[in-house]
This record gives structure tokens, C-alpha cells and sequence, in this order.
């Protein structure tokens, strides 16, 4: 049976386009034009999700809200903000107050739709901006993959912004995010500070636009904290402003191996096999997860019990994004730049049987003819093995809907 969902709005147009969208796609709808009596009625009718408008005549949303809240027999219900009141403050208090997240006025049908999906099936979705490794490629020939260097945007459907990685591709998140609008918070998760996963981040416009928080996390160089490590690169030498030049509140906070409860999602963390210190992130959020596994060298990873622990950390995953940046002939000569072939990722996802495949971190010197070759390649493989998993190239723009 699909899910109920109750609108609290006294905007008479939003409800009849949300009404209409909604009874279509199979959900239950009930309408409270009228706030008065609505927690009683709410009690009787126990709704699965409660969208609630900021502005209603006779009470605020933000004191309904809290009211809602606080009612036992409402507990299982998820309440969604809908408003056009939009401001930052407001976002915030709603958040504090308990709600599970904020859609934005107006709205399309197919907004809508998407939204109530990702919200009643605890969804993600993946955005890629950058996939290439060590440096941006731009030109005629990665137009298909992409020229940027790493920068991965998850987008939890409580509306969490979860980043994995400052490349160049971040600059292109970052503008995509102000045409949506100003005001943004997120978390930025640093694989490990090698200029493409960093370099992008002094161009991250969100972050120049003051009441705007970001917080940076990653593993701290053992001398070095990850302030410093990041600051450095933005240093008069080599960059026109400083650090001090965000106007947003960024902040930072160095991770370790473990488990953390970050945007109502889990995230795990793992040490990989790469020169330095490089962390792995695993997502876990409603019945999904997702695996960021990059610039990692599975072919020297056998020592000890690393790669066990390895197979474990990405085990049944949905997703697991995995830098492939070689083929076989050319590990020969690149063993220990610490970095995996396609045939390894291969190797790794079968054994730790993961649904999808993502090849991740392609070579600069690598053209688009010669990305293809390699996913037709290893999809052969891949069958070969009698695998059933899917496995794709990752390309700039490409979406995952998980
Ligand atoms: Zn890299
Ligand atoms: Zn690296």
C-alpha cells in the first residue's frame, strides 16, 4: 500500500497541484487547509509524511511544528517543510524543531513526485562532477568522461549535501548550487589532500557567501592538521587570498577509521592503500549505500590483512565508486603511484559482491576511445566470471539514483 501524506497549507493552488500529483501516483492524500483541530485529525488518520507550510493564518508553522513533534502518536510520521519562506534562519529553526528536511515553493508536479519518492524510499542521489585523477584534462577529446579532477555530491533525501572530494569539479557544484539559490549547508569529505582533491575547493562560491556553513572533514597529516593543510594551499605564494577570505562558516574536523552519524546518514571510514593518508567513505542511509573508494592501490594491498579488511569495508554495497585509472600493461610500469587497474576494481567488487561498479579517477592521459575500452573490457570480464553486477565509467553530470 503507498504511503499518506497529509498537507498542511492554506494556499489553495499548492494543494490542489500537490493533490493532483500525488493521488495520481497511487498515494493517499488528506488536505488541511484549516490548522485548527489538525493534531487530533492528524492522530486519527496517522499520516506517513506531513508536509507542512511555514505561513498559515492563526499559528506559525515553526509553534505546529514543534507541536507535531511532540505528539507520541505522531512519532513514525515524517514532517517536511514546504514553504516559499525561504530564508536561511528559518531553515535552521525548522531543523532544530525536529522536521526531516525542507522542500522548497514553488514546485512542479514532477518536483513533487521525486521528492516524495526519495523521502518514502530513504533515497540518494549521485552526482558526478569530477572523475578524472591527478589532473584536470579538458579538451575535445574527454568530453564524454570529463576533464575535471574528483568531486562526487550525494544528496540524501532529507536534503543532507554530503560532498566526497574537492577537485576541480567542485567549482561547477558550487555554481550549480547558487542557481539554485544563496543558502546552503553541507558537509565536504576530503579523500586525502592531493592537489586533485583539493584544488578546487578556493573556487567553491557557496563557501565566499557569508551565513552559509560548511564543515571540511578528512584524516589530519600526523604533523599537520587538516586546517593547515588546507589553508596552505591558499597561501600568499601560491593562491591571490587566503583562507580568512571564506565568508561562510567553514570549519573543520579531522576523521579517524570509524563510524559516524553525519546528516542522519552513517559513514564509515577506512585508511586505503595510497601514499600518505587516504580515507575511504561508506553511506549508509535508509536501505542504500554507497562506497567512495579512490586512489587506492588494490595491487599492493595484499600484505598483512588489509585487503580482507577491504572486501569487508565495501561488501554488498549498491555503489562502489573505485579509482581504475590503469589497465594491466600499464601497472607494470606505474606499481606504487598508488593507484588500481580496472581489472582490480573488477576483482574487488565481484569478491565483495557489490550490485554496481563505478570506474573512477581515469587518467589524464587517457582519451574518451580509450575509457570506453576499458569498460568494455572489463564488463567482459565481468561476464566471463558469470558476475551479474552492473559496471559503469563514471562521466561528468552522471546521475545515480539509489
Ligand atoms: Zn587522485
Ligand atoms: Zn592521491
Amino acid at each position: 500500500m503507498k504511503s499518506k501524506i497529509a498537507i498542511i497549507d492554506s494556499d489553495e493552488n499548492s494543494l490542489q497541484l500537490a493533490k493532483k500529483a500525488l493521488t495520481q501516483a497511487g498515494y493517499s492524500v488528506n488536505l488541511y487547509p484549516e490548522p485548527a483541530e489538525v493534531l487530533s485529525r492528524l492522530r486519527d488518520w496517522q499520516p506517513d509524511l506531513i508536509f507542512l507550510e511555514l505561513v498559515l493564518p492563526g499559528i506559525t508553522g515553526f509553534s505546529l511544528l514543534k507541536e507535531l513533534k511532540s505528539q507520541e502518536s505522531l512519532k513514525k510520521a515524517k514532517v517536511f517543510i514546504f514553504s516559499a519562506k525561504n530564508y536561511a534562519s528559518d531553515r535552521k529553526l525548522t531543523c532544530e524543531l525536529g522536521a526531516d528536511g525542507f522542500f522548497e515553493k514553488p514546485f512542479t508536479e514532477e518536483q513533487l513526485l521525486e521528492k516524495v519518492e526519495q523521502i518514502m524510499g530513504g533515497r540518494m542521489k549521485i552526482r558526478f562532477w569530477g572523475t578524472r585523477g591527478s589532473i584536470p584534462s579538458p579538451g575535445e577529446s574527454t568530453l564524454k568522461y570529463g576533464g575535471n579532477t574528483p568531486c562526487v555530491e550525494v544528496r540524501l533525501s532529507n536534503e543532507e549535501l554530503l560532498v566526497f572530494d574537492a577537485g576541480t569539479g567542485i567549482r561547477e557544484l558550487g555554481n550549480f548550487l547558487l542557481n539554485k539559490r544563496n543558502n546552503w549547508q553541507g558537509h565536504i569529505f576530503l579523500s586525502h589532500p592531493h592537489w586533485d582533491h583539493i584544488q578546487g575547493l578556493p573556487f567553491f562560491r557557496p563557501a565566499y557567501i557569508p551565513g552559509n556553513e560548511f564543515i571540511i572533514l578528512g584524516a589530519a597529516h600526523p604533523q599537520v592538521s587538516l586546517e593547515k593543510i588546507i589553508a596552505d594551499q591558499m597561501e600568499t605564494i601560491y593562491f591571490p587570498i587566503n583562507v580568512h577570505y571564506f565568508s561562510a562558516d567553514v570549519s573543520f574536523k579531522s576523521l579517524g577509521e570509524g563510524s559516524y552519524k553525519i546528516g542522519g546518514a552513517q559513514i564509515d571510514t577506512m585508511f586505503i592503500n595510497h601514499p600518505g593518508l587516504a580515507l575511504s567513505y561508506k553511506i549508509n542511509w535508509g536501505n542504500s549505500s554507497m562506497v567512495y573508494m579512490t586512489d587506492n592501490e588494490l595491487g599492493m594491498a595484499n600484505g598483512g590483512n588489509l585487503r580482507k579488511r577491504i572486501v569487508e569495508f565495501v561488501s554488498q554495497a549498491n555503489v562502489l565508486i573505485h579509482d581504475a585509472q590503469y589497465d594491466d600493461d600499464e601497472y607494470k610500469i606505474k606499481r606504487g603511484w598508488g593507484h588500481s587497474t580496472w581489472s582490480q576494481a573488477l576483482q574487488l567488487a565481484m569478491e565483495a559482491r557489490v550490485e554496481r561498479l563505478v570506474l573512477f579517477h581515469h587518467d589524464p592521459d587517457h582519451d574518451d576511445q580509450k575509457i570506453d575500452a576499458f569498460l568494455a573490457a572489463c564488463q567482459q570480464e565481468a561476464k566471463n566470471n558469470g558476475a551479474s553486477l552492473e559496471i559503469i565509467a563514471a562521466q561528468e553530470g552522471m546521475e545515480i539514483l539509489l
